[in-house]
C-alpha cells in the first residue's frame, strides 16, 4: 500500500478513470487548430507559430485575469461557423479520453458564437455533434465494449455571461441595438434568461445532452443576483445549476450563487474564507457570516469546481499551489473536484491538476480515490439515475484495478 510519503507518478494518474466538470470550449482547443482556423477564416493572429503565441497570448504565468482572458479573443474568433465547433468539439473530446477523462462536462457560451451564419441550435448541434462523433468512435472499441475501461461520457453546460459587450459577438451586438431603451444592466439577464429557455427547449426537443445551466464573466460589479429568473427558469425545467463565484470576488458572490441562483456547484469559490473580501458593509460579523456560509455548502454537499493552475494564473497573489484555499476546503470537508477550467489558456490537463493537487496536500491513497469519485458522482449525468449509478460503479472498479496494478494490494478501510 501507498505511503504519505511517496508521490503519485503522472502515468498512475493518468491511467485512472477521471472527471472534469469544469472546463471551456472556447479555452481548451488545440494550438495547432486554432492556428489552422485562423488562416482559413483571415481570423489575425499576433504570431502564426505554436511558439509565437505560447510567448505572447498563452503562457505559464499571466499578470492579472484581464491578461488571462485575452486568448479568448481569439478562439472564439474561430468559432464562428459549425464545422469550427464541429471540429474543436470533436478534438477536444478526444484530448480528454487520451488522457484518461472519461466523464466530461463542457461549457461555452452559446451566444458568443451566434451570427448570421449560424443560429443557437446550429451551434450546439455541431458541439454536439462533434462530440459524439468521438464518443462513439472510443465506444466501439473492443477494450471499452467488453468492459475493461469505462465508456466515454459528456454533458453540456451552457454559460451565461454576467457582463457582455456588443464587441463580444455578432448576436450581442444584435441584443444591444434591440434593447437601446434598456440600461446594460437590464440587458445581461435578458441574454440569461432567454439562454435558459434555449437551453432547455433544445434539450427537450432536440434530444441534445444539455446537462448545466451556468453564469461566467467578470464578478465585481456584475452580480450573479441580477440573473435570479434565468436560475429560477432553469431550476423549474430541471436543469442543472453551477455559478462561478468567489474567483475574484469574496464570500457575498459565492452566497449570492447557492442562494438566490440555487447552484448545486460552484465553479472556483477561491475566496470562501476570505473575511478580508467582503465588501458588504451591511454584514456585521463577517466571521460568522462566511462560517455560516462554508458551513451550509459543507453539510449540503455543494461541490467546489477547484482549478489550481488557473487560480494560480490569475491571481498572483497566490504564490504557490500550497496556498491555495484547497487546503481549508479540505479542512472543512468540503465537496471539491479537480478541473482544468481552460486546457489551452492554463496549459494543463486533469492529469496535471491531480498530480499538482496530490502531490502538494499528500492525498492518502483512499483520499485520492474519493475526490476523483466524487467528480463523477456530483456531476450533472445526462442519463437516468439508474444509468448513472451504474456508470459510477463501473469507474469505481475500474480505478481500483489501476490501483491494484500500481500499487498491489488495496487499502483494506476501502472495503
Ligand atoms: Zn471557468
Amino acid at each position: 500500500m501507498k505511503t504519505n510519503k511517496e508521490t503519485y507518478s503522472k502515468e498512475f494518474l493518468s491511467r485512472v478513470p477521471k472527471s472534469d466538470l469544469h472546463v471551456h470550449l472556447d479555452g481548451s482547443l488545440r494550438l495547432s487548430t486554432l492556428i489552422e482556423l485562423a488562416k482559413e477564416r483571415k481570423v489575425k493572429l499576433p504570431s502564426y507559430t505554436e511558439s509565437g503565441m505560447r510567448k505572447l497570448v498563452f503562457k505559464e504565468r499571466y499578470r492579472n485575469l484581464r491578461e488571462y482572458l485575452y486568448g479568448f479573443m481569439f478562439t472564439t474568433a474561430v468559432m464562428q461557423d459549425p464545422e469550427a465547433m464541429e471540429r474543436v468539439s470533436y478534438e477536444f473530446a478526444w484530448d480528454n479520453i487520451n488522457e484518461g477523462v472519461c466523464y466530461v462536462e463542457v461549457r461555452f457560451a452559446p451566444q458568443l458564437h451566434i451570427n448570421s451564419r449560424q443560429s443557437m441550435k446550429d451551434v450546439l448541434v455541431a458541439v454536439n455533434r462533434g462530440l459524439k462523433a468521438a464518443q462513439l468512435e472510443y465506444n466501439t472499441r473492443p477494450e471499452v465494449q467488453s468492459d475493461k475501461t469505462p465508456r466515454f461520457e459528456y454533458g453540456i453546460i451552457t454559460s451565461a455571461m454576467r457582463k457582455f459587450e456588443p464587441s463580444y459577438s455578432e448576436y450581442y451586438q444584435d441584443f444591444f441595438s434591440i434593447h437601446q431603451y434598456s440600461r446594460p444592466r437590464e440587458i445581461y439577464p435578458l441574454a440569461s434568461l432567454e439562454l435558459a429557455r434555449a437551453a432547455v427547449k433544445l434539450r427537450d426537443k432536440e434530444g441534445l445532452p444539455i446537462v448545466g445551466f451556468d453564469l461566467a464573466g467578470e464578478e465585481a460589479g456584475f452580480p450573479g443576483e441580477h440573473h435570479w429568473e434565468a436560475f429560477a427558469y432553469a431550476q423549474k425545467h430541471f436543469l442543472k445549476k453551477t455559478v462561478h463565484a468567489g474567483e475574484a470576488f469574496g464570500p457575498e458572490s459565492i452566497y449570492q450563487a447557492i442562494t438566490d441562483l440555487q447552484a448545486a456547484r460552484v465553479g472556483h469559490g477561491y475566496y470562501l474564507f476570505s473575511v478580508g473580501a467582503i465588501k458588504d458593509k451591511s454584514i456585521e460579523d463577517r466571521y460568522r457570516y462566511v462560517r455560516a456560509l462554508s458551513e451550509y455548502i459543507a453539510d449540503r454537499r455543494v461541490t467546489i469546481e477547484v482549478c489550481l493552475t488557473s487560480n494560480l494564473q490569475t491571481n498572483p497573489r497566490i504564490k504557490s499551489i500550497g496556498s491555495h484555499a484547497f487546503r481549508k476546503m479540505r479542512q472543512g470537508h468540503l465537496s471539491t473536484t479537480f478541473c482544468t477550467d481552460n486546457r489551452l489558456v492554463s496549459n494543463t490537463t486533469v492529469t496535471n491538476e491531480l498530480y499538482l493537487a496530490a502531490n502538494t496536500f499528500k492525498f492518502e491513497q483512499r483520499e485520492l480515490k474519493d475526490i476523483i469519485i466524487y467528480g463523477f458522482k456530483r456531476s450533472f449525468f445526462p442519463g437516468s439515475y439508474s444509468d448513472k449509478r451504474d456508470y459510477v460503479r463501473g469507474v469505481i472498479d475500474h480505478f481500483e484495478r489501476v490501483e491494484k496494478e500500481f500499487y498491489g494490494s488495496i487499502d483494506p478501510k476501502q472495503q
